[in-house]
């Protein structure tokens, strides 16, 4: 019904509701009233939970109660405001978790994820995300999405083919592009060695990518056994790291030799370390530092994984201001390049689109896309957080064909 909506908040650590949130507008009361005539309010058709909101959820961040969560959005506009001019009611679109103005330096250069005019506080903006500016979250009936010839990727025109891939296309909002910049930018190319560490959606997801790109050899490394499996259901190799603590040697076992070209980082601050399970606590730099052991001389390190700059729940008093026991000589040493923050999503979401559309890639399967009702969202939330190897799709209102 219009007017009416409904979505997920925040309420405290471990806790999140469905509860009843204002119709959205083309304004923004969190940055005092700021207009919004260029931008347009969505229909959600599907919205994802991220590991991203998980940080958040665990109480990792200095998150507010009663933030509405969701930055993966995927929508049939409802309306356009004054300034919009291509995109229309009707359209189905897929939207970036980064906000973008379009117009500022960083935009023009397409260093989309730290737009400089959408967040008073920093560079950088997201829907329902803490510190990034007050966006309300998209994992909700309706939102709003500003900018929106800029921000919006319009799907085909073929509304029939989009409904039946929107299980993939629902992707492209964050973790396709999320995953194949972490690989792009460690320069994963036809023949590579790769490893990627961690299995969770954002690592399958970059696995994904490593194969359309041509890699020679995946290996994932994680702790969770059904997230290997989920990793080697789609052709990866893979170490399950609470067995095994030494990522070189079980490279080496692979390959025959203890590194790889590229390395790329999926699981971020909240690292455990490495060795059966118990022995390790969570280790902030381990993967960082794993991924400089196991990399070659030359080689390039992609850094998707979030570190952020605040942590209550940090191990130490290092941690909790986002300080790491790096080894940086090392990858100095082996002059590695490191790419870190946002991924720009919108240098990628057109082509995995394409590649979508023309049965190139199958991202849904591999990364185990799970659809469930706005309704069932926490339950998803806390299965997420006990590891299922899924990514759950919420279809706030039972748009999507049954799989
Ligand atoms: P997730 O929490 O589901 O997955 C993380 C995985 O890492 C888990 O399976 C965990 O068991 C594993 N892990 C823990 N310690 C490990 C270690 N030392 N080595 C290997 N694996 C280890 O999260 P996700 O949704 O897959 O997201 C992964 C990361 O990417 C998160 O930090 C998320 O915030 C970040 N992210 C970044 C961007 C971006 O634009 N840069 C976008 C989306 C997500
Ligand atoms: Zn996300």
């Amino acid at each position: 019904m219009a007017n009416s909506n409904r979505g997920i908040v925040f309420v405290g650590p471990g806790k999140v509701t469905v509860e009843n949130l204002d119709y959205p507008k083309l304004e923004l009361p969190e940055q005092g009233g700021r207009k919004l005539q260029h931008g347009v309010i969505l229909k959600t058709v599907a919205t994802n939970i991220c590991g991203s909101d998980q940080h958040m959820v665990r109480g990792r961040t200095t998150a507010p109660a009663g933030l509405t969560l969701g930055h993966e959005i995927t929508g049939e506009v409802v309306e356009a405001g004054r300034d919009v001019e291509f995109v229309k009611p009707g359209d189905i679109v897929s939207v970036p978790f980064n906000i973008a103005c379009g117009r500022c330096r960083n935009c023009k250069e397409r260093h989309t994820g730290v737009c400089e005019n959408v967040n008073p506080a920093r560079a950088g903006a997201a829907y329902g995300y803490v510190d990034m500016g007050g966006w309300r979250g998209g994992q909700a009936e309706y939102v709003t999405v500003p900018y929106a010839d800029f921000n919006a990727l319009r799907l085909p025109p073929d509304r029939d083919a989009v409904m039946a891939k929107m299980r993939d296309l629902t992707m492209l909002s964050d973790i396709f592009p999320t995953g194949y910049h972490g690989a792009y930018t460690a320069g994963v190319t036809t023949g590579s060695t790769v490893y990627v560490a961690g299995a969770g959606p954002v690592g399958l997801a970059c696995a994904t990518a490593c194969l359309l790109l041509g890699a020679a050899v995946v290996i994932v490394g994680d702790m969770n056994a059904e997230r290997l499996a989920q990793a080697r259901s789609f052709g990866c190799e893979t170490i399950d790291l609470s067995a095994h603590g030494d990522v070189a040697e079980q490279i080496e076992q692979i390959l025959g030799v203890p590194e790889v070209d590229a390395a790329i980082d999926c699981v971020g601050f909240e690292a455990r370390g490495h060795g059966p399970e118990g022995s390790a606590g969570e280790q902030p730099a381990t993967v960082l530092n794993s991924m400089m052991d196991i990399t070659r001389a030359a080689g390039r390190l992609g850094i998707p994984g979030l570190y952020v700059t605040g942590d209550p729940g940090g191990v130490d008093e290092h941690a909790k201001t986002g300080q790491l026991g790096l080894r940086f000589g090392l990858g100095w040493a082996k002059s590695h390049v490191f790419t870190t923050g946002q991924c720009p999503v919108m240098r990628y979401n057109r082509q995995l689109m394409m590649a979508i559309m023309h049965d190139r890639v199958q991202i849904a399967r591999n990364v185990n896309a799970t659809v469930i009702p706005l309704d069932e969202a926490p339950g998803g939330y806390h299965a997420f957080d006990q590891g299922a190897a899924r990514k759950y799709v919420i279809d706030p209102h039972g748009m999507l064909p049954a799989a």
